[in-house]
């Protein structure tokens, strides 16, 4: 009987059938060490002992921005592993991925085999769909795979319909698109035309071609594993299930007061600002950890926000300007001072929830997204990259829960676009109507018994077989 190991993870657990530890190995970005924290934390609440694999770097970052995180009482431990760059090298994005492919598959073996060494037995991977190394050692170590999805349920469907996509003529196999008019993945998706297939959109200007690829890769990854995690509620698209086997939509993934995994130390003195609003009037505008805006861009926004003439708060990180560091119009933090509030990182979970919020002004993140969607707030959406522009097809068009900006025709998103959407935004019934349903049906799901809850304990108990 192995019950000591489940014991020590989670003392209160009635579950002690057999000891099941899982491995999770997480990108080093934000918006995947999140959601991989969350799902941590959820299957070490269920007893199960659970480990984050993550780099050295994001790890010191995220304890730097919250010492908490390694309180033995959080339950998850967490393992650290080399990323094989300098200082420098870190902000680009394509090294990165080339270094964490080379360097990291010698040190994963390692972890685990130590791990076992421990008496720790590591009996599941659960890895980033980026890693297809990881899928290789979890194989030839005789470990049960699953890959955790963090994005969102249409570009699912869309990486797993490259190869539909390709035979029936609507891309080619370099991903450039033939397609003149709209598509449907899934019937409970909204139609895509081309301008929201993820590949044509890169943040830093990497070809289209080379996107595709890398997306291609996944989708040959996505079919090696026999567990698909996903943060989403069946509810949300039911018939996206019917795209893939063995998919478990266990979301919202929600941190609800356990550390949420930063990179950034969260200010909470907007928590504070945010109790003195008045109910539904606050703008919070919040654009992930990668999007980067011009100083033009920057101005039209902040004179947007200044002419809605509404509180508003804005998470504007010391890197959100391209190029280094970014200045506002002459005066206006005065003109501003007694309405808007401005920090670099926010407790966005918790900021979301809160009553003074009137909406959300977005880049349509998936894991901003789904905060989103569980606190019941409208969007106003700017997508920047990849996944966000299908995302944003589907916040408007498919769940009707907001409304998009547009650029103009030099593609800025000008100050008299932002107050006209924000107005309209703030007085549609309709939309805030349809997002306090998709909360309380999202709430739902992950309650015992709902759809979300029953995935989990489902996997778990495969897991355990
Ligand atoms: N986030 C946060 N505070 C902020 C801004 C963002 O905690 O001030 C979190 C947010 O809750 C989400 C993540 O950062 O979990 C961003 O992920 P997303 O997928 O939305 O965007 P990305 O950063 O990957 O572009």
């Amino acid at each position: 009987m192995e019950e000591g190991k489940i014991c020590r993870t989670n003392p209160e657990s009635s579950d002690q059938v057999k000891a099941v530890h899982m491995l999770l190995v997480s990108y080093p970005l934000q918006g995947h060490i999140t959601p991989f924290i969350k799902l941590a934390y959820l299957i070490a609440g269920r007893g199960i002992m659970a480990t984050l694999v993550i780099t050295e770097f994001a790890h010191a970052r995220m304890i730097a921005s919250e010492p908490d995180l390694g309180n033995e009482r959080n339950k998850v431990r967490y393992i650290t592993v080399p990323d094989g760059l300098s200082e420098d090298e870190r902000n680009d994005d394509v090294k990165l991925s080339q270094s964490i492919s080379e360097v990291m598959p010698g040190h994963l073996r390692e972890v685990i085999e130590k791990v076992n060494m421990e008496g720790n037995q590591v009996t599941c991977v659960i890895a980033d769909p980026m890693f297809g190394w990881a899928f290789e050692i979890a194989e030839t170590m005789k470990l049960k795979l699953a890959i955790f999805w963090t994005s969102a349920p249409g570009v699912l469907a869309l990486i797993l319909s490259i190869p539909k996509l390709i035979e029936d003529g609507i891309i080619d196999t370099k991903g450039s698109s033939k397609l003149d008019g709209k598509i449907q993945l899934s019937p409970d998706l909204p139609p895509l035309t081309s301008a929201d297939f993820l590949w044509n959109y890169s943040g830093n200007q990497t070809p289209a071609e080379i996107m595709f690829q890398y997306f291609f890769g996944i989708h040959q990854n996505l079919k090696r594993s026999g567990w698909l995690l996903c943060n989403w509620f069946h509810e949300l698209n039911p018939l996206v299930g019917n795209l893939v086997p063995n998919m478990f939509p266990v979301g919202p993934l929600l941190a609800s007061g356990k550390p949420a995994a930063n990179l950034w130390p969260e200010d909470l003195t907007c928590l504070s600002w945010l109790n003195k609003q008045p109910a539904g009037s606050v703008i919070y505008v919040a654009f992930g950890s990668i999007t980067v805006l011009s100083q033009h861009q920057m101005d039209e926004l902040a004179l947007g926000l200044e002419l809605v003439g509404r509180p508003f708060l804005w998470v504007k990180r010391s890197d959100l300007i391209k190029g280094g560091s970014s200045k506002y119009p002459d005066g206006y933090e005065e003109r501003v001072a007694n309405r808007g509030k401005i920090v670099q990182w926010a407790p966005q979970e918790q900021v979301l929830a809160h009553p003074s919020i009137a909406c959300f002004l977005t880049h349509c993140g998936w894991n901003s997204t789904m905060d989103g969607l569980s606190m019941g707030v409208p969007f106003l959406c700017w997508p920047y990259f990849a996944d966000q522009f299908y995302n944003r097809s589907c916040i408007c068009n498919g769940y009707k829960v907001g409304l998009a900006l547009s650029p103009d025709e030099y593609g800025i998103v000008t100050r008299h676009e932002i107050r006209r959407k924000l107005d309209s935004l703030v007085a549609d019934d309709g939309i805030k109507v349809n997002a306090l349903k998709l909360k309380d049906m999202a709430h739902r799901s992950i309650s015992e018994g709902g759809f979300s809850a029953r995935y989990l304990d489902n996997f778990i108990q495969q897991m355990k077989e």
